[in-house]
């Protein structure tokens, strides 16, 4: 998709070093953590948010989720505890419109989220 800052990265236009990447998903470091271990997973089609995902091809939701919980594991935060986000949309504060699952952890969160 052109202007996708995320598809950008996945084409390597952007330089960005990754986490994890196969054949469907790339992972890597975000670039303003909120955390001391912050990392997005993104699937390499485009779909601008989960409202976007068709019924078709649910299961990349599921392959990029326990992703994440083998990339927490192997960053060592698995037992302390993590959190996955998924922004949708405009009052979520998504801001790339690229669907992708935030993984956060090294710190305790708060609840509610703000
Ligand atoms: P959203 O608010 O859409 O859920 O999250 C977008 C995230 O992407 C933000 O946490 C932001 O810091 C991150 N981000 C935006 N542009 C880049 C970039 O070029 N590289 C990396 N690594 N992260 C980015
Ligand atoms: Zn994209």
């Amino acid at each position: 998709m052109e202007n996708c800052i995320f598809c950008k990265i996945i084409q390597k236009e952007i330089p960005t070093s990754f986490i994890y990447e196969d054949d469907r998903m790339v992972a890597f470091k975000d670039i303003n953590p909120q955390a001391p271990i912050h990392i997005l997973l993104i699937p390499k089609e485009h779909y601008a948010s989960l409202n976007d995902v068709p019924e078709d091809k649910k299961d990349i939701l599921s392959h990029l989720l326990l992703k994440a919980r083998q990339i927490a594991l192997e960053q060592g935060i698995s037992e302390r505890g993590y959190r996955i986000v998924l922004n949708t949309a405009r009052d979520s504060g998504q801001e790339v419109l690229h669907i992708h699952f935030h993984l956060l952890g090294g710190r305790r969160m708060n609840w509610p989220p703000g």
